[in-house]
């Protein structure tokens, strides 16, 4: 992992020094060419929720499937799909928006106790600009959300999941200092963005595999059957539905 970053660090240094000598030396478009490498390699980092350029990120669980749902909790859907989980005996990871957690602190002590895990998801879920957040506003969005978790339950979350799996260069100091893991992802079926129920089950199906985690999410008008779409297709492979919460053990990334 040292090695990684450090050859991480020497390109970007490179890409860096490389494009102001060029340009020192009066070559302009090799130093602008040079520049334009590093800013797509910073922004591959940035939008892609499964890279390591500025840290780890769990992407696979050790075995059978974790079941991750994230933007909860939610009046409508929280308690029907914990219902739903309970019938198929499967735990899962809800990952909470802070805001909501604290206006339904009942749903986030039902999670819990029936043992499902309560990750962190930022405190109000800027979608469209949490990647270009400074540090300290980072940070409030991180530590503000795991607050309010622990406020209600009484135990912090380990594991954070960035507003749409996007992230920068702050992001991984604070979850160190604040005890986090990020949790990315293996299989998804958009389902935040498409309400084709006949869509989104595909694209999971097709992409889950033992082993994965699974992104799914509350507040969308067919969570309740994507969540039982999983189920099904995890009791038809004999998949077991597990989460790393309620072990002292953490995954490697
Ligand atoms: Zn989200």
């Amino acid at each position: 992992m040292i090695a990684a970053l450090t050859f991480r660090v020497f390109v970007i240094l490179c890409l860096l020094v490389g494009g102001i000598a060029f340009y020192l030396t009066g070559q302009v478009w090799l130093a602008i060419a040079l520049h334009a490498i590093l800013v797509s390699y910073l922004l591959a980092g940035t939008l892609n929720p499964s890279s390591r350029l500025f840290g780890p990120v769990i992407t696979n669980c050790e075995n059978d499937i974790w079941i991750t749902l994230d933007d909860g909790p939610d009046p409508i859907d929280t308690l029907a799909i914990l219902d739903l989980l309970d019938s198929h005996h499967a735990k899962a990871t809800f990952f909470v928006i802070g805001k909501k957690a604290e206006q339904y602190p009942e749903l986030i002590r039902e999670i819990h106790r029936r043992g499902h895990g309560i990750g962190n998801h930022s405190w109000s879920h800027p979608r469209a600009f949490f990647w270009c957040l400074g540090p300290i506003r980072t940070y409030r969005e991180i530590a503000k959300c795991q607050k309010a978790v622990s406020n209600i339950i009484g135990v912090a979350p380990r594991y954070f999941r960035s507003p749409v799996g996007h992230y920068n260069v702050f992001v991984h100091p604070i979850l160190k200092h604040l005890g986090l893991q990020l949790v990315g992802w293996s299989s998804r079926g958009y389902d935040g963005i498409n309400a084709s129920l006949k869509f989104v089950t595909s694209r999971i199906r097709k992409s889950a595999t033992k082993g994965g985690i699974i992104l799914a999410h509350e507040s969308t008008p067919i969570a309740k059957e994507v969540v039982a779409d999983i189920l099904r297709m995890a009791a038809e492979k004999n998949w077991r539905c597990v989460t790393p919460d309620g072990s002292q053990e953490s995954y490697n990334c």
